[in-house]
């Protein structure tokens, strides 16, 4: 969701910047084209090597821990004693549990992450499909108000592009508000104003830029 709403700003942004400078439809579609390639790619690379970094990361912290508990049971057992205790078991039953649950390496590892590290061992996410996940996301988002391009040109194509982006955007932030439970009208009301904001300055800058180089 928030990839489809990076996906339509940056897009319709980079469309408008291209279409104050050049009035060739056939160039801000490549651009747009570029523009929604260049994004998704990167938005996949990153979603692929923070999600692999936090996973490695997680796998040394459940390594550490596996060898603590064949290591040190008797330290690691009172760890455990102690954050029951602190949930409110008195001591006796604390270390009754924490002994049963230290019986089973397995078991062990497996409450020492989720207590400890505060991870579900077999719940770490797959970098591939959250990054495949992110390509679509904003690819679908970026082609949105690339759409009037492939159709038509000049003013209209820029204000058919314009709003498609813009309103889409406002809409994807107001479905996502009501999802988080937060106000529609003040993100919708946000969204229009930062995304129009975007494209006017990209649309003006993009104006300046093509009349200098011309
Ligand atoms: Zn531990």
């Amino acid at each position: 969701m928030f990839g489809v709403s990076d996906g339509l700003v940056s897009n319709v942004a980079l469309i408008l910047g291209i279409a104050g400078a050049s009035t060739d439809a056939a160039f801000v579609r490549v651009a747009g084209v570029s523009g929604l390639l260049a994004g998704a790619v990167s938005m996949a690379a990153g979603e692929y090597v923070s999600l692999r970094a936090q996973a490695e990361l997680v796998e040394r912290e459940l390594e550490i821990e596996r060898i603590s508990i064949a290591e040190n049971p008797e330290a690691e057992t009172a760890e455990l004693a102690a954050i029951y205790i602190e949930r409110g078991l008195n001591p006796e039953q604390a270390r009754l549990v924490a002994t049963e649950l230290m019986s089973d390496p397995e078991v062990a590892l497996d409450v020492h992450a989720r207590e400890e590290l505060g991870v579900d061992p077999n719940q770490l996410g797959n970098p591939l499909t959250a990054a495949a996940a992110s390509f679509w996301s904003f690819s679908i988002g970026a082609f949105v108000p690339l759409v009037p391009w492939l159709v038509g040109s000049g003013t209209g194509a820029v204000w058919a592009s314009a709003g498609l982006g813009v309103g889409a955007s406002a809409a994807v932030g107001g479905l996502l508000a009501r999802l988080t439970e937060r106000s529609v009208v003040r993100t919708v009301v946000r969204q229009l104003v930062v995304a129009s904001g975007a494209c006017l300055a990209t649309y003006l800058i993009g104006g300046l830029l093509g009349a200098s180089v011309a």
